[in-house]
């Protein structure tokens, strides 16, 4: 599931080729993917201008000239394309945008969403967001303050999106081997130089992974080489049985809460 890198990615890509275009029309095959029915949709985008677009956490919003804003979550599975119809990948797309600087189709859009809202009903929807991780605000004490409340282990709080925004499986295994600590440590043992470790590793790893378009695969336009650029650059998620790379000890695979996590059991440790 894409999450702050891939989302940021897609955000500074599509800014520069949507931000100031008019919606010439709009298809939807699938009405589950939308909030309205399919005429109220059509009819309150058509002839409507995208103003920018903003990411909240794992989110993509696109201010249009209204104070509408049509909010996308790609959840699992789901991807962007931008271009012609000759240049559109094989694949089925939900919804399709058509602007006058080309197409935006949104694919595999089957547990996403792209809703169109009000600016109160985005705030509501928003309210319980945590924090981004890259929002000045969140100095180490306001960091180490969003985990003041739990209990439990580390991983589930790093993706819970009340604590912070953005950060979801395979991230959360990213910042914690880049901070040498097991994504089950137990919060409450954490060390305040654990804790600097974390804050430090968290900007680090989302900030390299953004920069090298995420890890999505599917390309976000023709010639588009830059996304999924991170893929290769995973250092421990989903390298279960592979020699971890700074100590060549076998990375071991197993359940967090019930979720996928991975762990160097020689690099990371539980303080
Ligand atoms: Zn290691």
């Amino acid at each position: 599931m894409p999450e702050l890198p891939e989302m940021e990615h897609y955000r500074a890509q599509l800014a520069p080729r949507i931000a100031g275009a008019q919606i010439t029309g709009t298809e939807v095959t699938r009405e589950k993917s939308i909030n309205l029915s399919v005429q109220e949709f059509q009819d309150g985008l058509h002839g409507r201008t995208i103003w920018h677009v903003e990411r909240r956490g794992k989110h993509l919003v696109m201010h249009l000239d209204n104070g509408k804003r049509l909010v996308l979550h790609l959840m699992l599975g789901g991807s962007i394309f931008f271009g012609s119809e000759e240049e559109k990948p094989d694949r089925t797309a939900q919804v399709t945008i058509r602007l006058t600087t080309g197409n935006l189709y949104f694919i595999g859009l089957r547990l996403g969403y792209l809703h169109l809202l009000s600016v109160k009903e985005v705030e509501a929807k928003f309210r319980e967001l945590g924090p981004d991780p890259f929002d000045k605000r969140l100095s180490l004490q306001a960091f180490i303050a969003r985990f003041s409340g739990k209990r439990g282990v580390l991983k589930p709080a790093l993706v819970d999106q009340h604590v912070l925004s953005g950060i979801g499986n395979c991230y959360s295994d990213e910042i914690a081997f880049a901070a040498s600590i097991r994504p089950d440590a137990r919060i409450r043992e954490l060390e305040p130089s654990t804790w600097e470790r974390l804050y430090q590793a968290m900007h680090s790893v989302l900030r390299e992974a953004t920069a090298r378009g995420g890890y999505m695969e599917e390309p976000l336009t023709a010639g588009d080489e830059v996304t999924g650029g991170y893929n290769d650059h995973c250092q421990i998620y989903d390298r279960g049985g592979e020699p971890c790379v700074r100590c060549g000890t076998v990375i071991e695979q197993f359940e967090v809460s019930s979720r996928k996590a991975f762990v160097c059991p020689a690099c990371q440790k539980s303080q």
